[in-house]
Formats: C-alpha cells, structure tokens, sequence
C-alpha cells in the first residue's frame, strides 16, 4: 500500500518533514491534536504509531487497513520479476528438429529436382531458428571461434 492511500484516510494531515506526517487520530478523534505520526520508510515501508494512548491494530481497523498494509506488496517490491533461464535441453531438442525438417526438405530437393518458395521459407525460418537457438545458449562466442577456425591465417 502506499503511503498516500493511510494519509488520505486520515484526517486533519499535516506533513512535518519530508516522508514524515502528523494526523488525528480516528479513535479517540484527536484529543491532543495530531497524535498520529506517519513516516515512510526506503523500501515503502510504513510506519505508524498513535501516541494518544491508542493501539495501531486499532487504528489501522478504524481506517479500513491491516498491519500488513504498512508493508509494500511482495511481487512489486520485494521479490525481482524472476525470468526462467531457457532450458539448454530443449534448445538442443528444437535445434535438432530444425535440422532434421532441413534434412527432408534437401531430400525432397534431391528427389523432385525442384526448390520451390515454400521449402526456401522454411529453410529461411530453419537458419533464424538455429541462429535464435544458437544465441539463447549463449555461445555466440563459440560461434566467433568456430568462424576464425575457417578462416586462413
Ligand atoms: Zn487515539
């Protein structure tokens, strides 16, 4: 939760200091002024704390809000976005089915004595899918050497 959405729910809100503010208390409707005092915290944590003699718990519950409200969402702060690695095995899977549609397409070639635009599309999207498989193994440096290697010195 953010920090604005507690201020907003508070009433007579007076800021201090920056991430730093006073409000009345929902319970005992501020007695002594602004007995609330809000501060947020690096990492949007929230801190609160009535000093009017009532409990936070209470407080929260007055505004509508729980403790854990004063804590940013796991997924959004906490926890980085976690992108799953790609499978080597499954690379190698998917490269050698490329391979091997490359394979029936040459025999048809050989066979029929004919390149049509149909198997020069799917040879086209045979040499992108193994060069995207290629780099999603991460040996695009493999590759530099395996051209130098052809290369005369
Ligand atoms: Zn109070």
């Amino acid at each position: 939760m953010s920090v604005d959405t507690l201020l907003e729910r508070l009433h007579n809100v007076k800021a201090i200091k920056p991430m730093h503010w006073i409000a009345g208390c929902p319970i005992c409707r501020s007695k002594n002024g602004r007995p609330i005092a809000v501060t947020e915290k690096d990492g949007g944590i929230i801190l609160m704390k009535p000093f009017c003699g009532c409990e936070t718990g209470d407080v929260l519950r007055a505004l509508g809000l729980k403790m854990s409200d004063l804590f940013p969402a796991r997924e959004g702060h906490f926890l980085p976005p976690v992108r799953r690695a790609f499978d080597p095995l499954q690379i190698l899977e998917a490269l050698a089915h490329e391979f091997m549609v490359a394979e029936l397409i040459a025999c048809d070639v050989d066979r029929s004595g004919q390149y049509d635009g149909e198997q020069r599309e799917r040879m086209r999207l045979v040499s992108q899918r193994v060069t995207a498989g290629v780099i999603s193994l991460g040996t695009h440096r493999a590759w530099d050497a395996i051209r130098k290697v052809g290369r005369s010195p």
